[in-house]
């Protein structure tokens, strides 16, 4: 096809093959650009709790019933949205775009003019400053912003989007249901089927850089309650109860011979974060709950160390008189991309980003649970580089002369160039265009 015939193709609203709709794809991007950098600061200052985006997935169904979407789903597992755009030209093949929409019980230090000061009261445990510190801001908007693009060449798509946006990825208060699983639970993705799920996070990484791993990008999750019962008594008689502080004192330095129980060549973490007592100075309290999270490398390490962790905390508290319970809650599995679709994205990836900024990177025991959409329905999901940084002679990131640093993503001065979101609205953007056109998807028989 020659450029006057691709032209010709266009004006006709035909289906085309190759670049020309990539270029629109990128032409429609840097359009949308300042609008996905305004929402993002909307966004940013107006932070939500996971189970409690109610105003950010207003924002997001306003906008999205604004391009005329064929469908605007609402309210799925809490405050989940999904969009469906159904294309105007013949093909069966779905994609599932995916934004998180959460926030974080961190205060926001990023030194921003759209920086979070709220605060919120009533949250389970609160009250809490909450900010975007691990950029969900910056997803939401770059989805948004694919959605924009997408709808203006909807006649052109040989298949069907959904863009979906996700409550609750930090995991909800623990007596609430919610995340990527309850969104499969609900029935979100039951007509139509995805036939490939894409998530993207950011990191910190140099600027539009685009990072993937071939296996486990993140390991396998869950959180760990351990509730450890004595007998509550006046401190000064402590032989009239049955004190749990030592048993937890067992416990948590029994924690730290786990790991040479299992492989060293598959890392594994267990931190207890937060420890409750009920006691005072002069009362020895009759509970202790301790509040961790477990991670594995490789999933089928779980349940040993789920059981071994449960086997010292029962026995350590025996062996004072106590009992404890042993609870493992949110299980989240990791995030695997497969060698074939790696194989079937890099040539989109490198399109997008540049083949020079498209790295594999190094696993992590971070999770996102993204990996139940990914698991299921198959896709890809990649790390998104926003920070001030170049990269060493092992390709390692390290700041940038007089930038603003390397900071880790859940850190209160966590923060992201508004200049790298519309390449998260092009990855979005392409990777649908790429799928519903056959050119991304895994080989046959992979
Ligand atoms: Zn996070
Ligand atoms: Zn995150």
């Amino acid at each position: 096809m020659t450029t006057a015939d691709r032209h010709r193709t266009k004006r006709q609203g035909v289906t085309l093959g190759g670049e020309a709709i990539h270029d629109e794809l990128d032409e429609r991007a840097a359009e949308v650009a300042d609008r996905v950098v305004a929402w993002r600061h909307r966004l940013h200052r107006s932070p939500e709790l996971s189970n409690r985006e109610v105003n950010t997935a207003r924002l997001v169904a306003d906008h999205l019933r604004s391009l005329g979407l064929d469908e605007v789903r609402t309210g799925i597992a809490g405050h989940g949205v999904v969009g469906v755009l159904r294309g105007g030209a013949a093909g069966e093949r779905v994609v599932a775009l995916r934004a998180d929409m959460d926030a974080l019980p961190v205060q926001d230090l990023c030194g921003a003019d759209f920086a979070s000061d709220v605060v919120d009261a009533d949250y389970p445990g609160g009250p809490f400053p909450v900010s975007h510190a691990c950029g969900h801001d910056c997803h939401t908007a770059a989805l948004l912003g694919a959605a924009t693009v997408l709808a203006g060449v909807r006649d052109r798509l040989p298949g069907t989007v959904l863009f979906v946006f996700q409550p609750a990825e930090e995991g909800p208060p623990v007596t609430e249901e919610g995340g990527a699983r309850a969104m499969i639970e609900a029935g979100a993705f039951a007509d139509p089927v995805p036939t490939m799920a894409f998530g993207l996070h950011v990191t910190p990484y140099p600027k539009g850089y685009v990072g993937y791993r071939i296996g486990n990008q993140y390991g396998a999750s869950a959180l760990v309650r351990i509730v450890v019962t004595g007998k509550q008594t006046h401190g000064s008689t402590p032989w009239e109860g049955i004190d749990p502080m030592p048993a937890v004192g067992a416990v948590l330095t029994g924690i730290g011979q786990l790991y040479r129980q299992v492989s060293a060549f598959a890392p594994v973490t267990v931190s207890i974060g937060h420890v409750e007592d009920v006691g005072r100075f002069n009362i020895v309290g009759q509970t202790v709950t301790l509040w961790g999270t477990v991670r594995c490398a490789v999933e089928s390490d779980m349940a040993q160390v789920e059981q071994r962790l449960t086997v010292l905390a029962e026995h350590s508290a025996a062996a004072f008189g106590a009992t404890a319970t042993v609870e493992y809650l949110q299980p989240v599995p990791p995030v695997h991309n497969s060698g074939p679709w790696v194989e079937a994205g890099l040539p989109t990836l490198r399109r997008v980003a540049g083949g020079e900024r498209v790295l594999e990177t190094g696993a992590t025991l971070g999770y996102d649970d993204v990996s139940e959409f990914v698991s299921r329905f198959g896709g890809l999901y990649v790390m998104l580089g926003v920070q001030d940084a170049t990269l060493d002679e092992s390709g390692r990131p390290v700041p940038e002369p007089g930038g603003r640093g390397l900071v880790t993503n859940h850190n209160p001065h966590f923060y992201a160039d508004d200049g790298t979101l519309v390449t998260g609205v092009r990855l979005h953007a392409h990777v649908a265009y790429d799928h519903l056109t056959g050119a991304l998807v895994p080989r046959e028989g992979d």
